[in-house]
C-alpha cells in the first residue's frame, strides 16, 4: 500500500514537471529527451562523440539521433570533425544551447521549484535515496553511463560516520570525508565501480547506514 502510493505520487509529479517543461515559452519546443541531451553535454563541459553522449544518456546511438538532428537543426548544438580521428564527429553546445540550458535550469523552472520547498535535511534525504533508486535502476539495465556517488569505486559510505558523524562519507578520490548534502549525482570524476560483489556490499552499508 504504502508503495503503490509512493508510485503513484511519483508518477503524478513526473507528469507535472513534464508537463510545465512543455508549456514553458523557452522550452516548449523541446521535448524532455532533447532537453537531457543539452543537459548531458552542458554537464560534460567539452564536447562529446555520439557514442559518448548516448552512454551518458544511456541510451543506444540509434534511439538519440532523432533528438541530435532536431537540435542541430533548432541551432543549439554543433559539430566538429573529432582532432583524434578525421571520420569522428563530436558534438557540442552552440551560444543559443547554452542559453536554452540555462533556461532549463533556472531556479523557477519545473523540478527546481518543486524541490525549493524542502528544508536542506530533507533535500540531503532525499538525494540520499536518489542515490539508492539510481543505483536500481542501473542494476536492472534501465540507464547506462551514469556517474553517482553509489556507483564510484571511489566512494566509501559510512567510513568516517564514527569521527565525524556530520560527514560520514569519504571520497578515495581526494581521501576527504563529506556530508550527505555533498552526494553528487553526475561527477565528473566518477569511476564507475565494475566490482560486482564491491557495488552490492557498497549499496547495503548504503542503505542501512552501516559503519565501515
Ligand atoms: S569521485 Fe565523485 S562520484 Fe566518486 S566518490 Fe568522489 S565525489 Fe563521489
Amino acid at each position: 500500500m504504502q508503495r503503490l502510493q509512493l508510485r503513484l505520487g511519483l508518477e503524478r509529479l513526473m507528469l507535472l514537471v513534464r508537463a510545465q517543461a512543455w508549456r514553458d515559452g523557452d522550452l516548449a519546443t523541446l521535448h524532455p529527451a532533447q532537453q537531457a541531451l543539452l543537459a548531458a553535454l552542458a554537464t560534460e563541459g567539452a564536447s562529446l562523440r555520439i557514442g559518448e553522449l548516448a552512454e551518458r544518456l544511456g541510451v543506444s546511438v540509434a534511439s538519440i539521433s532523432d533528438s541530435i538532428r532536431t537540435v542541430e537543426a533548432k541551432g543549439l548544438i554543433e559539430r566538429a570533425v573529432d582532432p583524434d580521428d578525421a571520420r569522428a564527429r563530436r558534438l557540442s553546445l552552440t551560444s543559443a544551447g547554452v542559453d536554452a540550458i540555462s533556461a532549463i535550469r533556472r531556479e523557477d523552472n519545473g523540478l527546481a521549484q518543486l524541490l525549493n520547498v524542502l528544508t536542506d535535511a530533507d533535500a540531503a534525504s532525499l538525494l540520499r535515496i536518489v542515490q539508492l533508486l539510481i543505483e536500481q535502476a542501473h542494476a536492472q539495465g534501465l540507464v547506462r553511463g551514469t556517474r553517482t556517488c553509489l556507483g564510484c569505486a571511489y566512494f566509501l559510505p559510512y567510513a568516517n560516520a564514527d569521527t565525524d558523524p556530520e560527514r560520514p562519507h569519504v571520497c578515495a578520490y581526494v581521501s576527504v570525508p563529506f556530508a550527505e548534502a555533498e552526494l553528487r549525482v553526475d561527477c565528473a570524476e566518477q569511476l564507475a565501480q565494475d566490482d560486482a560483489i564491491a557495488l552490492a556490499e557498497n549499496v547495503l552499508r548504503f542503505r542501512d547506514r552501516r559503519r565501515g
